[in-house]
């Protein structure tokens, strides 16, 4: 058994943590103070290849897999949680159902500038009515001749409104299943479409340099052709989408906790109070320690989910643990490394600043923290239901 990561994995980790040391450190603060879209940045990450880490060399990518895209999100998150989340919701949220679901034509189309970073895909699942039920979506798109017309809303939907943004993969109701049930579909919307309007930017509270908008969407029309997948699978395709993405999340968030960490041993060691350091005060130095175990307890969850996934086993277990244990430790984390830096940490022009407000939207996103805890019950055969 062997904990470290591969060679191939460990060169990998310390090319992107050279990147975000040396590029986005000294320059994420003031796109975050701004809340403006970081496209130099991007543009550095996609020469790097990063948005191609999972996919194969045919359609573009860099051969790698999910454990490779995980080990570069949890370095970018380390330093900026705004870039990293760009980079997982292109990759594992934009590119992959197309990657995973799409036909010859649409992998043709898109995978080789998805996987450039040359062109954004957002992922649509949640409504302005629900995004835990997400089941219950109420967007709709009837078939028309040879067109998907679609009529309906999205809402907290990242990258979908960039310059670089190419379409917005929607769910919606198709028909009616034999059952009764909903009949939903994934669909393909392209940026542009006549009809589907971006909404301006949400004011968040955390992941100010990242792109996040509603969508509305009236008599907007798309070919049949840009179903994804087969009628009638959208949901449940979204649901596996969400199962590996979980995992990236869930090292984006240890990426998170560990810059905590990083950032709190180094204050902590230079600031003094009473003639002496404050870390040598035992009340600080044992909130570090803490800080250390939840960022390593994080890490370990995250690379068996990803290693499981890899492998080609069943992973939902070890992904709903995995982001579970890994958001909890960043909001844990980011708490205590503010108190930490004393009234240093309550600005945004530093990095424990911007860790407090980015932590608390990952025990949310991609399943909140609720569901993952359903999603374990099930799997130890708990008749536990909503
Ligand atoms: C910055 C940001 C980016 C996002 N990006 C995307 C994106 O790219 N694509 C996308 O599709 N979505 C995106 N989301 C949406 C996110 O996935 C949803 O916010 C999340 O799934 C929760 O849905 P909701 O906000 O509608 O909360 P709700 O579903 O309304 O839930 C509210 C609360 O009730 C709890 N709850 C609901 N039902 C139950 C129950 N039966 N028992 C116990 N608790 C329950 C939930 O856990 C939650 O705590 C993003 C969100 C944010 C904030």
């Amino acid at each position: 058994m062997d904990f470290e990561l591969p060679d191939e994995y460990e060169q990998l980790r310390l090319t992107v943590a050279e990147f975000a040391r040396d590029a986005v450190a000294p320059v994420i603060a003031e796109y975050y103070i701004k809340g403006e879209f970081p496209y130099e940045l991007v543009r550095q990450m996609a020469q790097m290849g990063l948005f191609g880490l999972p996919f194969d060399e045919q359609v573009g990518g860099m051969g790698g897999d999910y454990l490779a895209l995980c080990v570069a999100l949890e370095e970018i998150a380390r330093v900026d949680s705004s870039l990293a989340i760009t980079l997982e919701a292109a990759v594992s949220l934009g590119a992959m159902p197309i990657y995973r679901f799409g036909t010859q034509e649409q992998k043709a189309q898109w995978l080789p500038l998805l996987a450039k970073g040359e062109v954004l895909g957002a992922f649509g699942l949640t409504e302005p009515g629900g995004g835990t039920d997400a089941g219950g979506t109420r967007t709709t798109a009837r078939l028309e001749g040879d067109e998907w017309v679609i009529n309906g809303s999205k809402a907290f939907i990242t990258n979908s409104g960039t310059d670089i943004t190419g379409f917005v993969t929607v769910t919606a109701v198709t028909g009616q299943r034999a059952d009764g049930r909903p009949e939903i579909s994934a669909i393909l919307v392209p940026s542009g479409t006549d009809g589907f309007v971006v909404a301006p930017g949400y004011a968040k509270v955390g992941w100010d340099a990242s792109d996040t908008h509603e969508l509305s969407f009236t008599d907007a029309r798309v070919p049949a052709a840009n179903l994804i997948g087969e009628r009638g699978r959208g949901y449940s395709q979204f649901l596996q989408i969400l199962d590996e993405g979980r995992v990236a999340i869930a090292a984006l968030a240890t990426g998170l906790a560990q810059g905590c960490v990083d950032e709190s041993v180094s204050y902590a060691k230079q600031r003094e109070a009473f003639g002496r350091p404050i870390g040598a005060a035992q009340a600080v130095a044992f909130q570090i320690a803490d800080m250390d175990a939840r960022a390593h307890t994080s890490r370990l969850a995250w690379r068996a989910a990803a290693a499981t996934l890899v492998a080609g086993r069943p992973f939902k277990r070890e992904a709903a643990i995995a982001k579970l244990v890994a958001s909890d430790a960043a909001m844990l984390n980011a708490r205590a490394a503010t108190q930490v830096f004393g009234g240093a940490g309550f600005t945004i022009e530093v990095p424990v600043g911007r860790f407090y407000r980015d932590a608390k939207v990952l025990e949310i996103g991609e399943g909140t923290n609720e569901v993952q805890r359903l999603l374990i019950a099930r799997e130890l055969g708990l008749p536990v239901t909503w």
